[in-house]
């Protein structure tokens, strides 16, 4: 038995030390924000990676959009948070999509560029600046290659879990820490993709306080079905309303321009 024991402590090391050497030594810059990341793809992959998926994403929402005047909203107003931005100069292949889901309020974005929004969230934003807001916040997500990230992230910790698991012959404990921290990482994802939805949005001319308005509409949507915040992946809305509230003022110190659209 003692020996097995010792066997067992030599594999849950080796097992820790390889995913963690896997993640570390799996660097690269990211194009756009010129921040070194742990992401083993290349903005290639991410791409073929999201287009494959696609069809699959839009087919759990309903399919695309019969309505083609909302559509042609969410492209246009889409390819303008686009063109006018530093997202231009990133090496994705931004493609804007309504989905025809009427019930389930989301947004989303696939890696490489794929962006989605049902017809649901579409209906509660009330200005052209609040949905360059919900745009912008995904086109944020591709940016800042979340996915990509999220994928060697968990990678190292199921990693880290397997050890875990072989050293004290349960894997219950190790699976539910590894999934916690998954969310934490969530989390400040999302902060910073609001952050790219203001810059970008502003950037393009919208006004970014519309930002606050999709909190709101965010805050109403999650009314009754709300997760304590330290557990749930996505911050409070309100918590996020004072972050961007920091945002804005650290961004305009004399007050936000006048004339961007609303
Ligand atoms: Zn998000």
């Amino acid at each position: 038995m003692q020996s097995l024991g010792k066997i067992r402590i030599i594999i849950a090391l080796l097992i820790a030390g390889v995913s963690a050497l896997m993640y570390f030594t799996n660097t690269s810059v990211n194009p756009v924000t010129g921040e070194k990341q742990h992401v083993s793809l290349t903005p290639q992959q991410e791409i073929a990676m999201g287009l494959q998926s696609a069809p699959s994403m839009a087919k759990e929402f309903g399919g695309l959009s019969q309505n083609a005047k909302a559509t042609a909203l969410v492209k246009q107003v889409g390819a303008k948070l686009v063109a006018k931005t530093v997202a231009a100069t990133s090496p994705y292949k931004f493609n804007f999509h309504l989905l025809a889901d009427p019930r389930t309020i989301n947004a989303f974005a696939l890696p490489g560029g794929q962006i989605f929004i049902t017809e649901a969230l579409l209906g509660k934003l009330r200005t052209e600046g609040e949905l360059a807001g919900v745009l912008g916040h995904e086109i944020g997500h591709v940016i800042e290659r979340h996915s990509a990230e999220h994928m060697a992230k968990s990678r190292a910790i199921q990693g880290g879990a397997a050890s875990v698991a072989v050293l004290t012959g349960e894997s219950q404990s190790a699976q539910t820490a590894a999934a916690m921290i998954q969310m934490r990482y969530g989390r400040k994802d999302e902060l910073e993709s609001d952050k790219w939805g203001m810059k970008l949005g502003a950037e393009a001319g919208y006004d970014p306080r519309a930002m606050m308005g999709v909190m709101e509409v965010l805050a109403q949507a999650s009314k009754g079905a709300r997760q304590p915040e330290m557990m749930s992946s996505h911050p409070l809305p309100e918590s996020r309303i004072i972050a961007a509230k920091e945002i804005i003022a650290k961004t305009y110190p004399n007050g936000v321009p006048s004339g961007l659209i609303k």
